[in-house]
């Protein structure tokens, strides 16, 4: 099931449970805005090249809509339209004054020369300009974008608008990003992850872990689960994977990592096939890289007793189903990984008022939103009898509904 299909699954399976009217259903939905543009750029050589990008703007109910920029050979109107969808009930359940949106640029930044990944940024925020803004639609890194397209996008959005910098996050810090951006989303893997085992009277002191991928939401949440005695005892990346039972000893790994570019010949464990990786015996397993990872085909083998979803979309709903049944704990891509978006809304807030925080703020909020975000998910729970997914949901969708209607909704 594609990512669209997944995504609009749950969301209905959430307004049953919530008793929602037809009419505003549908009109949740249905996004408020897709723009496709096409952009066209001189190459190196001096060929011309053109790229199809889109931003699909979801949902503005509680606020400015809010959505990273994917480069990737595979983005469609369809994925960014999930993926937009997702961030609409992401910011509701952390309950940051945000509405949803994403957007995308089809090609493959790794063919790029950095130059022409920067007439590209260029040209594409030059189509989109008058339909972002600070409080209109706020884009932020993705797949395939870094603090490097946010920094041009600003310079471009500011030509047309003055000197704007709230109008994208995850910034460099010399242009207004903040603190802790980059560590934010595995930092709040690491704080869901801890409220979790709590409710289940457990911590991450002496649990083993396993993590598909070692990018940045990856390898910072392997960095912070080690720093709390949690045993990370198999990680992988794209270059392949390793495992160590007694547990992996994540700074080593990462200065390998950092000097070799690979998880390859590191010493501090053995090498492993990486599809066996999912299915190994631990007590938390943790998806940072890819969506669909747990499908049909894995997960009747899965061992782990509680998912943490860091990546976006990892688990098929069959497979969802699978693990339901043999009671593996889910917590959901849409709070597990919230912790990015909340940093970026911090660094929105810091922009707006000018003053900029320290770091210790800066983690100490966050430790409070996921906390909270937490309690309120397990409340959803409660009062509708439903798993921590539909908690979420029907967290986030009540939110945006309540929102909808106070704006004058008439059915
Ligand atoms: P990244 O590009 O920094 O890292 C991705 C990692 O996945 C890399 O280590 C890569 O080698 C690895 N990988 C790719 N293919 C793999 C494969 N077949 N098997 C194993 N590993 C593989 O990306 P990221 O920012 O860490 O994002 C990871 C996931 O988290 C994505 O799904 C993203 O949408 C989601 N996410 C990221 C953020 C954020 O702030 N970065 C926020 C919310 C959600």
């Amino acid at each position: 099931m594609n990512a669209l299909a997944a995504t609009n699954r749950n969301f209905r399976h959430a307004a049953r449970i919530l008793g929602l009217d037809s009419k505003l259903e549908r009109s949740l939905l249905i996004p408020f805005r897709e723009i496709k543009v096409e952009c066209t750029i001189p190459k190196d050589d001096g060929s011309l090249v053109t790229y199809v990008g889109f931003r699909v703007q979801h949902d503005n109910a509680r606020g400015p809509m809010k959505g990273g920029i994917r480069y990737h050979p595979e983005v469609d109107l369809d994925e960014v339209n999930a993926l937009a969808q997702l961030m609409t009930w992401k910011t509701a359940v952390a309950d940051i004054p945000y509405g949803g949106a994403k957007g995308g640029i089809g090609c493959s930044p790794r063919d790029l020369s950095k130059s022409e990944l920067e007439r590209l940024t260029r040209v594409f925020t030059q189509k989109i300009h008058d339909l972002i803004g600070i409080h209109a639609d706020v884009p932020a890194p993705d797949m395939g974008t870094n603090a490097q397209t946010m920094a041009w996008i600003l310079d471009e959005y500011s030509k047309f608008h003055g000197h704007s910098p709230a109008v994208v996050t995850g910034k460099p810090i010399d242009l207004g990003g903040s603190l802790g951006r980059e560590a934010a989303t595995g930092r709040g893997v690491v704080f869901a992850t801890e409220a979790l085992l709590a409710e289940h009277g457990k911590s991450i002191k002496n649990m083993t872990f396993v993590i598909q991928g070692f990018g940045n939401v990856g390898s910072w949440a392997a960095k912070l689960i080690h720093e709390r005695g949690g045993k990370v005892i198999a990680v992988s990346d794209i270059t392949g994977a390793i495992r160590n039972p007694n547990g992996i000893n994540i700074p080593e790994l990462l200065q390998h990592k950092e000097s070799t570019g690979s998880l390859k010949e590191f010493q501090g464990g053995d090498s492993m096939n990486p599809d066996e990786l999912l299915i190994l015996e631990c007590d938390v397993l943790i998806p940072c890289a890819l969506g669909g990872v747990l499908n049909r085909d894995n997960a009747a083998d899965v061992k782990a007793k509680f998912i943490i979803e860091a990546a976006n979309h990892p688990t098929d709903p069959e497979a969802d189903e699978i693990l339901s049944k043999k009671g593996v704990v889910i917590l959901p891509d849409i709070y597990a990984n919230a912790g990015g978006v909340t940093v970026s809304y911090f660094e929105w807030v810091q922009n707006i008022q000018g003053f900029m925080w320290d770091e210790d703020k800066v983690n100490s909020e966050l430790q409070k939103y996921m906390t909270r975000a937490f309690r309120n998910i397990k409340n959803m729970c409660q009062v509708h009898d439903c798993n921590l997914r539909m908690g979420a949901f029907t967290l986030g969708v009540n939110r945006v509904a309540r929102a909808t209607i106070l704006r004058g909704w008439e059915a």
